[in-house]
């Protein structure tokens, strides 16, 4: 005779659970995802929503370690949700951090939910979206670029693919962003289509990427180049990353970051401060 993994009661010959039992189970498990995803879109009551989640891993037969899992779950639909809408106040990243802390959400687990990632990238969007220089970047050991006396490192991303396109391009884009005072904020929805044919760009080298107040600087094995953001005659978000064209005549110059959301709303909006 079998014993029911949810209830512990018998379930018949062969078989491992009640139907019900794993209905339920499943039907509590996402209650406890969709309260906790309200609870955080509404800057809600934590502690009344771990009660909640404990009651409702005890009625469906939730095992205890599940509950931080669905609280993680909730909370990442709420970042996305948060982030598609617009851009991240500063009461909202508050309610988002202690959210993290209420439930001690170590750094590993929010690592492995990519929206950990995508909320400290769109408080650096909003920083700059506000006009001022975020002083939250992550610490660089060594500056891999020659900096001038003004010029601060805002963002680095590693391993970015250096292309150069085949043709001499203008891309149009589809795509319009939300106003923010003099600057636009672009929805992480308005990436998704706009994708790089990977077969019209040659792939030149792989580095570092800078992100200054004043320049892209790009540094790899083979290659090391900076272009001033007073230079740049267009940008052209993709998913992947960003185009740059510097002028008429030249062939657009891709940076392949795998995040084409932050590095457009970063760079797009660090150049209106110099136009
Ligand atoms: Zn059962």
């Amino acid at each position: 005779m079998g014993v029911c993994k949810y209830c512990g009661h018998t379930a018949g010959v062969f078989n491992e659970f009640h139907q019900e039992c794993l209905d339920n189970y499943e039907a509590c498990l996402n209650e406890m995802t969709e309260l906790t995803k309200t609870a955080v879109l509404n800057g809600g009551d934590f502690q009344k929503l771990n009660a909640r989640l404990i009651e409702l891993a005890r009625e469906g037969n939730v095992e205890k370690k599940k509950i931080k899992k669905a609280a993680l779950r909730g909370w990442s639909q709420a970042v996305n949700q948060i982030v598609e809408e617009g851009v991240v106040s500063r009461s909202v990243e508050r309610v988002l951090t202690e959210f993290k802390q209420f439930f001690h959400l170590s750094q590993n687990q929010l690592e492995r939910v990519g929206s950990n990632k995508r909320l400290i990238r769109a408080c650096i969007i909003r920083e700059v979206l506000e006009g001022r220089l975020p002083d939250r970047s992550q610490s660089v050991e060594e500056m891999p670029f020659l900096l001038l006396e003004k010029e601060r490192l805002i963002w680095l991303f590693t391993d970015v693919k250096y292309c150069e396109h085949k043709f001499n391009v203008d891309f149009v884009s589809k795509y319009k962003g939300i106003e923010f005072g003099d600057a636009e904020y672009y929805r992480p929805s308005s990436f998704a289509s706009q994708l790089l044919d990977e077969n019209q760009v040659v792939h030149l080298n792989t580095g570092l990427l800078g992100i200054t107040n004043k320049s892209l600087h790009f540094t790899g094995p083979r290659r090391s180049f900076k272009i001033n953001l007073s230079q740049i005659m267009s940008l052209t978000a993709f998913k992947e990353g960003l185009g740059v064209k510097r002028d008429v005549t030249s062939k657009p110059t891709i940076f392949i970051t795998e995040d084409g959301w932050f590095t457009y709303n970063l760079v797009s909006n660090i150049r209106k401060m110099h136009l």
